[in-house]
């Protein structure tokens, strides 16, 4: 395996992009990032002409893998050949709405943006219009994009912005609580109850290990939002059309949110962002309403197209059932694998993501209630030391993850998420091979 080509380029990089990358977790591997070529169905191919089974599928968006069907290219080129954008509405973005709004449940009503983090931005925008209220409740841990109101950390009594740039001023209108715990929603809510705009969480926690929720958690989250008239947001930018399949993880898990933040799939590989939900809030955006929301590049017919025909795909073939198949075979060969080799070690994911977590665990291997990823389920032997939220992660083997495992994994031709955090994503181009070929991987690197 050689790699003088992506040295190359991540040198040329270093002097031009910061840190090499356009987005961090990009520059995370050991010893440098690989740059890509092209994809192929589950596998990459680097600039050094090397292939991998690929594990990141672009961070979540590409559901059905990197050769795209037929339909999805064809409209994809299509679009484009007609002139790409124009300012001016088009029937696909009027076609993809009533996809979406068909599908989820509690989506009526939607506006397209650009970027999860845009989508995000919206949601909380237009909870505070709609509120008169300030204050939004986050999960430690949680990921809802690169924005203001979010990149918070610390407790509701002492909220501190988690990257320079923002000010305290900004920071202390977020209140981050610890995810899967009913007792502290709760007692934000008795202390600010009457000043909280929305409460932003995302259904499974899948931007810091993979967290499934604990029985009754989102119940109770959404009795409180319900009680004190704030409203619940969904973040559903990485769970939307991958959790659940096409109800989401909303079908999945029978809660009604208020507002519902999607992006990822629902762009088929293009930028792209939502704000979904009741029509008697998402109408208060402009020009129906008065909460301003706006962009050059919303509902750009490239993206509208790519996305509404990747979710046809797969409303009209076996992705779901593909999908959710390959990320089943991996989670319980990988309980076998650990239960071996690394018991203290914990198998996450549901549907097509999974994760294994380097976690320090002492008591005995994980339960077969569990054999398809951690469920919180509170008899399983294991129950008080699985990871129940994001900051969890922190407390792992970072290193052993970071610098042994992955770059071992990498040799052997397989690439998994760029760091402990990230989630594996499976995708329609996947095969059973794939998923052999990668468990093998595990046994020999682990
Ligand atoms: C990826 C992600 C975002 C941010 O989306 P971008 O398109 O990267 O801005 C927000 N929330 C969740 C849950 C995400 O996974």
């Amino acid at each position: 395996m050689t790699h003088e080509r992506t040295r190359e380029l991540y040198d040329r990089a270093l002097s031009v992009l910061p840190g090499g990358v356009n987005s961090a977790v990009r520059a995370a591997p050991q010893p440098y990032p690989l740059f890509v070529e092209k994809g192929i169905g589950g596998h990459v191919v680097d600039a050094d002409g090397t292939r991998y089974v690929d594990w990141i599928q672009g961070l979540g968006p590409l559901l059905l893998g990197h050769d795209l069907p037929e339909s999805v290219t064809a409209a994809i080129q299509r679009r484009t050949a007609e002139g790409p954008l124009f300012g001016m509405p088009t029937e696909l973005e009027v076609d993809h709405a009533e996809f979406v709004a068909r599908h989820v449940p509690s989506v009526e009503m939607l506006r397209f943006v650009n970027s999860g983090t845009e989508a995000t931005v919206s949601a909380v925008r237009l909870a505070r219009a709609v509120t008169g209220r300030n204050k939004v409740v986050v999960m430690q841990g949680g990921y809802h994009g690169a924005q203001e109101s979010t990149l918070v950390e610390g407790d509701a009594d002492h909220p501190k912005p988690s990257t320079n740039g923002i000010p305290q001023s900004f920071a202390k209108h977020t209140l981050p609580v610890p995810f899967n715990d009913a007792e502290a929603a709760k007692h934000v809510f008795e202390e600010h109850g009457d000043d909280i705009a929305c409460v932003l969480v995302e259904p499974v926690q899948a931007n810091a290990g993979i967290a499934y929720p604990v029985d009754g958690y989102h119940e109770t989250v959404r009795e409180l939002c319900d009680d004190h008239g704030s409203l619940l947001v969904w973040d559903e930018v990485i769970t939307g059309f991958r959790v659940g399949g096409l109800q989401c993880a909303q079908g999945k898990f029978g809660i009604d949110p208020d507002l519902t933040t999607f992006g990822k799939i629902i762009g088929g590989g293009f930028p792209v962002g939502a704000i979904g939900g009741k029509t008697e809030y998402v109408e208060q955006f402009t020009p129906s309403g008065d909460t301003f929301q706006a962009g050059t590049f919303s509902g750009h017919p490239v993206t509208m197209a790519a996305g509404l025909e990747t979710l046809q795909f797969a409303a009209e073939n076996d992705v779901y059932e593909h999908v959710n198949d390959l990320g089943r075979q991996l989670r319980e060969g990988l309980c076998d694998i650990v239960a071996d080799q690394a018991p203290g070690y914990t198998v996450v994911g549901t549907d097509s993501i999974f994760k294994l977590m380097f976690t320090r665990a002492d008591s005995p291997p994980q339960g077969d209630s569990c054999s398809n990823g951690c469920r919180q389920d509170a008899s399983c032997a294991r129950f008080d030391e699985c990871p129940k939220r994001g900051t969890d992660v922190g407390r792992m083997e970072t290193d052993r993850y970071a610098r042994l495992f992955r770059p071992a994994m990498r040799e052997q031709g397989i690439l998994v998420s760029q760091n402990q955090y990230e989630a594996n994503f499976v995708s329609y181009g996947h095969t059973k091979d794939d998923v052999e070929r990668t468990l093998e991987a595990y046994r020999d690197c682990l």
